[in-house]
Order: structure tokens, then sequence, then C-alpha cells
């Protein structure tokens, strides 16, 4: 299938809108997700049943030649066949977008993908299980490619295929004024249902690479280091090399709220009568108020994910367009994928751990924008443990120690500063012996830390608004430079 190319100098994007849709809306949208699932398990089961076939065929000897045709697993064999049973297997099939059913095939063609590439090895990571039907309860969403998909110039609805306009719970002003522009083009819409309930709308869209806009000036302190802290006092503290506390970001009163409101819930839910029964051991039948305290869990949890990603948005624009470097701490991914990850380090780590994972994607995208540059310090690299006057190191500093105290010289210092402090070190250029780094390649990044993006490579740069699966996201692992190894 043939990707679209991005044209230089421009990079895709997603813009999300939470919806407000009317009654009459929000029927189509349920109606359309159902059309993309039953197109989907439709297909899968006769993809199913031709596999049966041929495999009871041939256990009694039917030559191969003879065998039931296959039946191709990809989106144009999927949806070539479909159109052919659609009349028969979903006489209603008109009533939808044929983008709905387009959603579902989709859908079915890249888990057959995943699941025999993974099996000839062709895939890296887990192992991928034969797709499964999806039942009532698996997430509704739908993806419009082709068709009307446009935001209305009151700036308050986004029109839709079949569904018209659907009205935007926020303004839509900031694409609005890009694409009024000419700086930015919708390719296309992928609607769908939260976990809290709320459908959302999150526009694909290529847009013209920002310049610098005229107003930000270039801080005095051209890099930066970021601790993503765990209390709330402060979600984000920004350092210079010299010690030097340039900002701190507290986290706001409504997402702490939420966040002991999370625990609160979290502790309900225990004591309620859930789908696991610890005494026998097995599965059973969750009680309504079970289910009741799950959706106010994911309410929760998704505004606290608003409130987080609005305080992050500002303060990484902030940073990548006042600095040239600008350095964080790089995730333990493994660790975070692990089983039972989050409940082991408890609330306040996975929460922390979100909000990185959230300000390194940002930071990646908008450092492109704005020509600077964003590096990762080593997964490894003690920030918070090590002294900022002496270079010791402490071993047991636990998350609850706020003040670093060094056993060393004695220096004191406020746990997330020291850290932030050790990090912007990284990002200064390391003298090489007798010599500076060269000249216009802009500063390498010190021991143990890995430059993550490079305005030259801007052409192929993506920024990615939402939390969409997308192919151009950058994530790589940090490594030691043998720069700063022969320093
Ligand atoms: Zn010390």
């Amino acid at each position: 299938m043939a990707r679209f190319e991005i044209p230089a100098g421009w990079t895709a994007q997603a813009y999300r809108f939470a919806l407000d849709p009317t009654p009459t809306q929000l029927r189509g949208l349920v109606s359309h997700a159902g059309a993309a699932r039953f197109a989907h398990n439709h297909m899968l089961a006769l993809v199913k049943a031709v596999a049966d076939q041929r495999a009871a065929e041939r256990s009694y000897g039917v030559p191969e030649a003879e065998l039931t045709p296959v039946l191709g697993w990809s989106l144009p064999a999927l949806r070539k066949v479909w159109n052919q049973r659609k009349h028969t297997a979903a006489p209603w099939w008109a009533e939808n977008s044929k983008e709905a059913y387009n959603t579902g095939l989709d859908g079915l063609a890249r888990g057959l993908d995943a699941w025999s590439s993974s099996r000839q090895g062709r895939r890296a990571g887990q192992a991928v299980g034969f797709p499964r039907f999806k039942s009532a309860r698996t997430p509704k969403a739908v993806r419009f490619t082709t068709g009307v998909i446009r935001i209305e110039a009151d700036r308050r609805h986004i029109t839709l295929p079949r569904l018209g306009a659907v009205r935007t719970h926020e303004s839509t002003r900031k694409l609005a004024r890009r694409i009024e522009a000419g700086s930015a083009r919708i390719l296309s819409a992928t609607v769908r249902q939260d976990s809290a309930g709320r459908w959302h709308c999150a526009l694909q869209v290529i847009v013209e690479a920002k310049a610098r806009p005229a107003h930000a000036r270039r801080s005095a302190h051209p890099v930066v280091g970021v601790d993503v802290g765990v209390k709330a006092d402060s979600l984000l503290v920004v350092a210079t090399p010299d010690g030097r506390e340039l900002a701190r970001v507290p986290a706001p009163k409504s997402l702490t709220a939420a966040q002991s409101r999370l625990r609160v819930l979290q502790r309900r839910a225990a004591r309620q009568h859930g789908p696991y029964d610890p005494a026998t051991k097995t599965r059973r039948t969750p009680s309504k108020r079970w289910r009741a305290t799950q959706a106010r869990i994911g309410r929760t949890h998704a505004h606290a994910a608003a409130v987080r990603r609005d305080v992050l948005h500002k303060a990484t624009t902030v940073l990548a367009q006042s600095h040239d470097v600008v350095v964080v701490e790089t995730l333990n991914a493994a660790g975070m994928r692990a089983k039972g990850g989050a409940r082991k380090r408890g609330l306040n780590r996975a929460l922390a751990d979100a909000a990185l994972a959230e300000i390194r994607r940002m930071l990646g995208y908008k450092t492109r924008w704005y020509s600077s540059h964003l590096v990762a310090a080593d997964r490894f690299f003690p920030s918070s443990k090590t002294c900022t006057a002496c270079g010791r190191r402490k071993s047991n500093l636990t998350l609850a120690d706020r003040i670093f105290e060094c056993d060393g010289c004695g220096m004191r210092i406020d746990r997330d500063l020291g850290a932030a402090i050790n990090l912007a070190r990284l990002g200064e250029p390391t003298p090489t012996v007798g010599e500076q780094s060269p000249a216009g390649s802009g500063p390498a990044p010190g021991r143990g830390a890995t430059r993550e993006t490079d305005p030259a490579s801007a052409g192929d740069a993506a920024g990615d608004e939402t939390s969409t699966p997308h192919h151009h996201t950058v994530d790589q692992t940090g490594t030691a430079s043998p720069q700063g190894e022969a320093a």
C-alpha cells in the first residue's frame, strides 16, 4: 500500500478535540463503531472458516489445487470480499459510511499481518496472538479517510461524513488558523470513545514547520536540565549546569485533587464485589457498584490526564523556545511495561513516569520546531543520587527523601533541584583533550547522554499531540557517547 509522502518542511501531527455530539449524532457514532466491529468480526469468522475448511480438506487427501481457495488477508482483498457479502450479511450496511466497515477491515488486516509476521519471526517484541473477535466492550472507534472532513468557520464544529457538523467541547481555533493560513491540511479523522465514555475526534494533519516566534527570546542559559518530580509541589524543576533554579512548575491543585480522589476510588473498588474472587481464585460477574466505581476511576483518570497535558504543553513550549539544549531523564520503558509494575511501584511513580513520557514526546517535536536539541540521559544515570558539589553518589536515597544530604561534603539541596542540575550538566559541551567540540555541530551531549533531536533532520520530524501511536515517533535508549568516555 502506497504510503502518503509528507512534503519536505512539513510534519505530521494530530489534533484532538473532545466532542459534544447531539443525541442523533451519538446514535450515529455508536452505529458507525458497531458497523466497524461487525465487519471485523464477520470477516474474521470467514477467515477462520476458510482456514478450517482447507485443513479439513487436506486431511481427507484433497489435492492442493482443488482446496477451497485462500482468502486474501490484505485490506483490498478483505474489502473486495466484504463488498460481495455485505448485501446478505448486513442488509442495513447503507446506514453507515463505508469508512466504518473499512475501519473494521483495516484493523483485521493489521491484526492478521501482525500475527503472521510475528509467527515468521519478522516482528520484534512480544509474540502477537491471532486476531480475536471484538466484543461490545471493545473501545468504540471509527476512522474517516475520505469524504468531507472539515473544521467549521465558527471554530466550534467539525464536519464528518454522514454525521454532519459535530460540536467540539473546546475551540478549534489553533488548527483553524493554520488551515486558513494554508499551513495545515487535514488527512483523516479518527473518532473514538475513551474509557470515561466521552467521544473525541483526533484529526491527523500535516503542518508546515513552525518558525520560532519573534517574541520568544532565547534565554541567557543555553543548557538546562529538567527533573520530573514525584511530589505535588514540583511537577517540573528546571535548572542550569551552574546550579541555578530557573523554574519550578507545581502540579495544579485540580491535578493533586484528582490524584487523591483516584486513591480513594481505587481503595473503594478493592472492597467491592469485583470480577476476581480472591477466596476461590476464579472470575465472577462484578457488581453494579464495582462497575460504577470503575467508570468514575476512568473519568477521574481522563480529567487528571487533561490537566497534566495542559500544564506540560505550556512548560515544554517555553523550554523548547528559550533554550538550545534541554536534558531529560530516560524512562525505564521495560520497567513501566512490567506486569503489575504501576501497582508495585505506587501511583506516584506511575504518574511521574506518565508525565516524563509525555514531556519527552512533546519536547521531541517541539525542539525540532524551534531548532533546539533534546538530550536524554542514560537510563541508569543517577541524577538524583549524585552530589552536585562533590560528585559523590549516595546509594541509600529513597523516594521519600526530599532533601539530598551529601555524606562527603555535607551539601544539602532539594532533591529535584539537584537532579535537574545533574541533568543540565550532561547537556554541556564536553571538552575533549585540548579543544572544544567541533564548531558548527552544536553542543555535543556529555557522558551518558544521547542527542535525541537534530534540526538537520527536521524534514522527517513528526509532532504528535495525542497518544495515537505514530510511525515517526522517535524513541531511543541512551548510551554513553564515545566522546564522553574520552573526556
Ligand atoms: Zn558532596
